[in-house]
């Protein structure tokens, strides 16, 4: 069993310079992938991560050769990739199969296209299907199998075509959690097994543990548009072995990377507008905060965030939002691999439904500049209405319009679970809860007299 990458350094897929936009629906263009420049070595598994739209899918589609770039280049052994290319095979999510078709008849596709003669083809096919432990399925369609059996089937039908490199786009995020377990370990076996033709492989994928258990090399892309921002190196023994140290260790730093870009903002931004210093509100539904919460207290108010993701049936990567969700309103940290439950935490999480209200309204003032600035505007408009795009305005100054929506989206939806403000969803206008109503009042005429007092 080998326990380092077996990389050599003969590269076998380079791309340089790489730009793509598409046309956008309203006739511009859509930048989507940034000065691409990747190498990927002989022997080596490379997994490339990144949160979903940033471009993975369509880096892979690049290096298969089905998408022509807008600049930049990629090569193959040394040769330009022009058109389908002829070192890899592809395997999906969707497991792709013909349902039509047996096992067999699917595995022999991939050999039938090669040209390959119908004896050697069988001979090859069913070499392969024992190869992935399903021997006896044969005959079977794929309608009788599992998902995870239907996934062997892709694994058998893109290695027996013996691809220099395996290009794979996500394969096990439509299985259940073990049983995509148990296909990486399987994966890995037969990538790394002596003697297979198949050692090279790029991995998509928006799963941090997933990258950490199969990569050598992780590439993590950032988002609007797509590029590579940072490199992490994964030294480990295989088999891995996910409640080891070094496992969680480089867990922690992939999604510290995948989530850093709040410290990223650029140092021209004003710091004077808090909406446009202020770090992205993460996307979190408060009702999944208040169990992820609720969890930690019944845990003894720490946990390493694998056990957490497997008590909640979560993968680690759907937990990310809620991590960061209960880091900014300060009702956990994250210290040495462990999420901690602060004292305000969990005050949060042992409290009634109307108290967790009034402790969510008080939390997120103190701890989410977007949301309290939403509610001084509010209560500074005297009218207690405030029209949704005076935010908007202002947010889009520092990011996309789509991020802006989002984080719109977000913040609303914090403030009307903690009645900070109602909101009107065909006028699109935020409105001061009634019984603030006359305070409000009272502060914009103190506003009004602040301002005339002026000289
Ligand atoms: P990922 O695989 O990381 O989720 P994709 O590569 O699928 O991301 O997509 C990245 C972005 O490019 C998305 O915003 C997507 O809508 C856009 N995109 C992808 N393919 C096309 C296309 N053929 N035409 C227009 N936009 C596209
Ligand atoms: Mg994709």
């Amino acid at each position: 069993m080998h326990t380092t990458s077996a990389a050599t350094d003969t590269a076998v897929i380079t791309v340089r310079g790489l730009h793509k936009h598409f046309a956008s629906p309203d006739g511009g263009v859509l930048p989507v992938l940034q000065d691409i420049d990747l190498t990927v070595r002989e022997g080596e598994i490379v997994a490339l991560l990144g949160k979903s739209g940033s471009g993975k899918s369509t880096l892979l589609r690049h290096i298969a050769g089905l998408l022509a770039p807008s600049a930049g280049t990629v090569h193959y052994r040394g040769r330009p990739v022009n058109g389908p290319n002829p070192g890899t095979a592809m395997l999906f999510q969707s497991f792709a199969l013909m349902p039509w078709l047996t096992v067999q008849q699917n595995v022999e596709l991939g050999l039938q296209a090669q040209g390959v003669e119908p004896l050697a083809r069988r001979e090859r096919a069913l070499a392969g299907i024992d190869m992935v432990g399903l021997d006896g399925f044969e005959n079977a369609y794929p309608k009788e199998l599992s998902g995870g059996m239907r996934q062997r089937v892709g694994f058998a039908r893109a290695l027996v075509v013996e691809p220099d490199v395996l290009l794979m786009d996500e394969p096990f995020s439509a299985l259940d959690v073990l049983t995509a377990q148990t296909l990486r370990n399987e994966l890995t076996e037969l990538l790394t097994r002596p003697g297979s033709a198949t050692r090279t492989a790029l991995l998509v994928t928006h799963s941090i543990e997933e990258a950490v258990q199969l990569a050598d090399r992780i590439l993590i892309l950032g988002t609007d548009p797509g590029t590579i921002e940072v490199e992490l190196r994964v030294d480990l023994p295989r088999p891995r072995n996910r409640r080891t140290r070094g496992f969680e260790a480089l867990t922690e730093d992939a999604y510290e990377c995948l989530t850093g870009e709040r410290a990223e903002l650029p140092p021209t931004l004003g710091t004077h507008d808090p909406l446009r210093a202020a770090a992205p509100l993460p996307h979190a539904d408060v009702e999944q905060l208040t169990g992820l919460l609720e969890e930690l207290d019944s845990r003894g108010g720490s946990v390493d965030l694998p056990s957490l993701a497997d008590a909640l049936n979560y993968a680690v990567d759907d937990l990310m939002p809620l991590v960061e969700a209960a880091e900014t309103l300060a009702y956990a940290r994250i210290r040495a691999g462990e999420l901690r439950l602060t004292t305000t935490g969990s005050g949060f999480a042992c409290a009634d439904i109307l108290t967790r209200k009034r402790l969510f309204a008080a939390a997120v003032l103190a701890n989410v500049p977007l949301i309290a600035t939403m509610r001084t505007l509010l209560i500074a408009s005297g009218s207690g209405r405030l029209r949704e795009h005076h935010v908007t305005e202002r947010l889009c100054a520092s990011s996309s319009e789509r991020a802006s929506r989002q984080q719109l989206n977000t913040a609303i939806t914090w403030g009307r679970y903690a009645e900070l403000f109602e909101y009107d969803a065909r006028d699109r206008v935020l409105l001061l809860p009634r019984e603030d109503h006359a305070a409000g009042h009272e502060a914009g005429r103190a506003a009004g007299h602040a301002a005339g007092d002026e000289r």
